[in-house]
C-alpha cells in the first residue's frame, strides 16, 4: 500500500510538507503538473526537505535507480543519501535494503556527467575510454601548448597558465566569446586577444588528440549530447525524477541540461537560495533560478519557506543585516524562534597569532563545556588564511581537518601513483605520461618528450615503449618500468591491486625522492583502502579526480568516523553545512571583500553573499575575526606582505549594535595560561594530516 500522508512527514512544517509532496500522484508516484522551484532562506530546511522528497518517492515505490538527486559536492549528495535513507527506513518500518546502492544517481554535475558520456561516448563520436584532467593537469596541458606556440617566453608577459585556464573556462561555462570576456573580466589581458583564440584552439586540439576531458568538458559534451533530440530523450527517459540543490550555483550549460532532460519539467525539483549564490567567478549565474519558473509553459511552482531551525535570532538578525544591505533586493523573509541573550561577536585582535590564539582558547572551553569540537568550525575566504591557526591547533595537540583547501590528490606522491594508472588507462594522456616518465632517474622534460612523440604515431603507443629513444641513465629502469605499464594495460592484477603492484614499483623511487618516503608509504597504501571502496578503476579515476577527498575526509580513513576534530573550512567548501560554534578569520576589507579581485561592484557583491553564508552556518555561537594586521601571502603580483585593515564594509556602523564587540587580549593581560586538551590523546590521524599537509605544501 502507498503511504501518503505518513508519520515520517510530521516533522516537517506545512510548506515543507506540500514542497515533499507536490506534483506528485499518488497513485503513480510520477510527477504531474508544473516543475517544482523551492526557493528559500538559510537553513529553512530545503536540503532536508528535498531529502525528505527522495524519502517519499523511494516509500511510495518509485525506483531508486530512477531518481537522479545532483548536489554540489560529492560529499553533499552522500550525506542526501544518508539522510533519504534513513527517513525511509524509518518509514517502511526498519526494511529497506541496500537503498545506498540503489540510490546511484545521487552526485555532482560533474560527476554524473562524465558516467553518462561514458555510455553514450560512442554515440557522439567520443572514445569512451576518455581520462578526465583535473585544474592542475589542465593548467600543465595549457602550458605545454602555450610552449609549443611559442606565447610562453617571460619578457612578452603573457598571460599564465592558470589565467588562461581561468580565461578559457569563463568563455565556456558562460557560452561567451573571447571578446565579450577579456574587456570586462580579464581587461589585462585584452591586448592577447588573438593570441589566446589561437590557443585557445589548439588547447582545444591536443584535448582531442590525447582524449582527454577537463572539467567544463563534462558539462560542454552532456550539453551537446542532450542537445540531440534522440539522445536527449534516451537520457531522460532513464530518470522519473531529476532533483537538485543548491541550483544558484548551477551555471548556463547545467540549467541547459537540465531543461533538455526534461523539456516540459515534469518530474524536475530544484531548491536553491539566491541571497547565497557564491560562484559567479566560475560562470555560475543566479539568474538561473530567478528565471527558472518562467523557462516552462505552464510555469513553474514556486514554494517559499520562511522559518529558519538553525540559528538563533541573533545571528539571523546579523546575517540579515548583513545581507539586507546588499544592492538586490532578496525577498526572502526569514525568522527563527531560537530566542537568545548572546549576540554574534566581532573581536578585534591584533594580528594572525592572536587570532588563532583566541579561537583555540574558546574552542577548549566550548569543549570543556560539552561542544565536541565537530560541532565546531573555522571559516575562511583562501585556504591559505588557516596557516597561524594550523601552527597553533598543532602546538596544543588539538585534531582538525581542513576541508576545501589541501585535496588528498595534491599530494606530490599520490598525484605520481593516480597518474601511472591513468597512463595506463590511456596512453595519449600526454600529461600523465609526462609526469610517469620522468619519475625514472635520468628522464627530464625533453626525453620524455621524445618518447612521447615517438609513441604518438605508433598504432601501439605502449608497444612502441619498448623501442623508445630512452636516455642511458634510465635504461636499468626501464623494463621494469615497461613491464609494469604493461601488466596495468593487460589489467591482470585485480582492481584495487592494480595501485599495490604501482606502489611496488615506485616505492624505490620514493626512497630516492623524498625524505620522509616512509609517511609518503603510509598515505598509498591509504589510497589502496580508499580505491577497494570503487568498484572499477574507471570509476576510481573519475570520481577521484573530479572530486578528490579532503586532506583528511571521512572517506580517507575508516577510524576517522568516530574520531573528535576541529572543522576547518573554505566558506566555499562550508555550504551547506552547520555547526553549533563558527568563528570566521579576518572578516576585514582587503579579505572579504579580497582586494585582489577588480572591484567591480558584482564582484563585491558576491563577497558580502559569501560573507553571508559563512554567517549563517552558525546555530549557536559565531564570532567574527577582526586581526588589525593581517599578513596576505605571495600573490604573484603583490608579494607577501602584512596590511593594516579595518572592520568589512559589510558591517557598517547602521548594523553594528546587532553585535557584541570584544577586544582580546584585555588590556590587562594575566599570565597566559595555556590550557591543553587535557584527556583527548593525540591521534595518529592527525599526525598523518600533518604530514599530508606538508607533503602537499612542499612537493606538488
Ligand atoms: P542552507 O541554505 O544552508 O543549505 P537549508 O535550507 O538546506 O540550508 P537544512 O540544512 O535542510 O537547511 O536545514 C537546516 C537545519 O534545520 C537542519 O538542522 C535541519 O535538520 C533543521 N530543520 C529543517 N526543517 C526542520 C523542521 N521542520 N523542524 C525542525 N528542524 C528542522
Ligand atoms: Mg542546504
Amino acid at each position: 500500500p502507498k503511504v501518503t500522508t505518513a508519520t515520517y512527514l510530521d516533522k516537517l512544517n506545512v510548506e515543507q510538507r506540500s514542497a515533499v509532496v507536490h506534483g506528485i500522484d499518488s497513485a503513480t508516484t510520477t510527477h504531474i503538473g508544473a516543475p517544482l522551484l523551492v526557493i528559500a532562506g538559510a537553513g529553512s530546511g530545503k536540503t532536508s526537505t528535498l531529502a525528505h522528497r527522495v524519502a517519499h518517492l523511494i516509500v511510495n515505490g518509485v525506483d531508486p535507480r530512477r531518481i537522479l538527486l545532483m548536489s554540489f559536492s560529492r560529499r553533499a549528495a552522500a550525506e542526501m543519501i544518508r539522510r533519504a535513507e534513513r527517513i525511509s527506513v524509518q518509514a517502511m518500518g526498519g526494511k529497506t535494503g541496500a537503498m545506498t546502492d540503489a540510490l546511484t544517481w545521487a552526485g555532482t554535475f560533474h560527476g554524473i556527467g562524465a558516467r553518462l558520456l561514458r555510455d553514450y561516448a560512442e554515440q557522439i563520436g567520443l572514445d569512451p575510454a576518455f581520462t578526465i584532467h583535473d585544474r592542475e593537469d589542465s593548467a600543465d596541458l595549457m602550458n605545454l601548448v602555450r610552449h609549443e606556440l611559442g606565447f610562453s617566453t617571460t619578457e612578452r608577459r603573457f598571460p599564465t597558465k592558470s589565467t588562461c585556464l581561468s580565461i578559457y573556462s569563463r568563455c565556456v561555462n558562460t557560452e561567451l566569446s573571447l571578446d565579450d570576456i577579456l574587456p570586462t573580466t580579464f581587461p589585462w589581458c585584452s591586448s592577447w586577444e588573438a593570441e589566446l583564440q589561437h590557443l585557445f584552439g589548439a588547447y582545444v586540439e591536443a584535448k582531442q588528440r590525447q582524449n582527454v576531458l577537463d572539467y567544463d568538458d563534462l558539462l560542454l559534451y552532456w550539453a551537446q549530447m542532450v542537445s540531440e533530440p534522440a539522445l536527449a530523450e534516451d537520457i531522460g527517459g532513464r530518470f522519473d525524477h531529476v532533483l537538485v540543490d543548491e541550483y544558484q550555483d548551477t551555471n548556463r550549460l547545467q540549467s541547459s541540461i537540465l531543461l533538455a532532460l526534461k523539456p516540459g519539467g515534469r518530474g524536475l525539483t530544484v531548491v536553491g537560495d539566491d541571497a547565497q549564490s557564491i560562484y559567479a567567478f566560475r560562470g555560475a549565474t543566479v539568474r538561473n533560478i530567478l528565471d527558472f519558473p518562467g523557462a516552462f509553459s505552464p510555469a513553474a511552482d514556486i514554494i517559499t519557506l520562511e522559518q529558519n531551525y538553525r540559528s538563533t535570532t541573533a545571528i539571523l538578525a546579523a546575517a540579515n543585516g548583513v545581507i539586507g544591505l546588499a544592492k538586490e533586493r532578496f525577498t526572502k523573509n526569514l525568522w527563527s524562534n531560537r530566542t537568545t541573550e548572546t549576540l554574534p561577536q566581532l573581536v578585534h585582535v591584533r594580528d594572525d597569532a592572536d587570532q588563532a590564539r583566541f579561537i583555540v582558547e574558546r574552542v577548549l572551553e566550548n569543549r570543556e563545556a560539552g561542544m565536541t569540537l565537530k560541532q565546531q568550525a573555522v571559516l575562511f575566504r583562501t585556504s591559505h588564511h588557516s596557516g597561524a591557526l594550523e601552527v597553533e591547533l598543532t602546538r596544543r595537540n588539538i585534531p582538525f581537518v581542513k576541508f576545501g583547501g589541501l585535496k588528498f590528490l595534491d599530494s606530490a606522491h599520490i598525484k605520481d601513483v593516480i597518474a601511472v594508472l591513468r597512463w595506463a588507462e590511456n596512453p595519449r594522456d600526454r600529461v600523465a605520461g609526462f609526469r610517469v616518465m620522468q619519475l625514472l632517474p635520468g628522464v627530464g622534460p625533453t626525453s620524455a618528450a621524445k618518447v612521447m612523440d615517438h609513441m604518438q604515431g605508433a598504432a601501439d603507443p605502449i608497444g612502441a615503449l619498448g623501442d623508445a629513444p630512452t636516455p642511458p641513465r634510465a635504461r636499468s629502469d626501464w623494463t621494469h618500468f615497461i613491464e609494469t605499464i604493461r601488466t596495468l594495460r593487460s589489467r591482470s592484477a585485480i582492481w584495487p591491486g592494480e595501485l599495490e603492484l604501482i606502489r611496488r614499483w615506485y616505492e624505490p623511487h620514493l626512497d630516492r625522492m623524498h625524505d620522509d618516503a616512509s609517511v609518503r608509504l603510509a598515505d598509498l597504501i591509504q589510497l589502496e583502502q580508499i580505491a577497494s571502496g570503487y568498484p572499477s578503476r574507471e570509476r576510481f579515476l573519475t570520481e577521484l579526480t573530479l572530486d578528490p577527498p579532503d586532506a583528511t575526509s571521512d572517506q580517507a580513513g575508516v577510524p576517522l568516523l568516530d574520531e573528535d576534530y576541529l572543522n576547518l573550512s573554505t566558506i566555499h567548501s562550508a555550504k551547506g553545512q552547520e555547526f553549533q560554534s563558527v568563528f570566521v578569520l579576518n572578516v576585514v576589507d582587503g579579505c572579504m571583500p579580497s582586494d585582489l579581485g577588480t572591484g567591480q561592484s558584482q564582484e563585491i557583491e558576491e563577497e558580502r553573499r559569501l560573507l553571508y553564508v559563512a554567517m549563517t552556518r552558525a546555530k549557536d555561537d559565531l564570532h567574527l575575526m577582526i586581526p588589525q594586521r593581517f599578513f596576505v601571502h605571495g600573490q604573484a603580483a603583490y608579494g607577501d606582505r602584512h596590511v593594516y585593515a579595518a572592520r568589512t564594509r559589510f558591517i557598517p556602523n547602521a548594523i553594528v549594535h546587532l553585535f557584541d564587540m570584544t577586544n582580546w587580549p584585555p588590556a590587562v593581560a594575566g599570565p597566559t595560561n595555556a590550557k591543553s586538551i587535557g584527556p583527548v590523546p593525540r591521534i595518529d590521524l592527525s599526525a598523518r594530516i600533518r604530514g599530508m599537509w606538508r607533503s602537499g605544501a612542499q612537493n606538488v
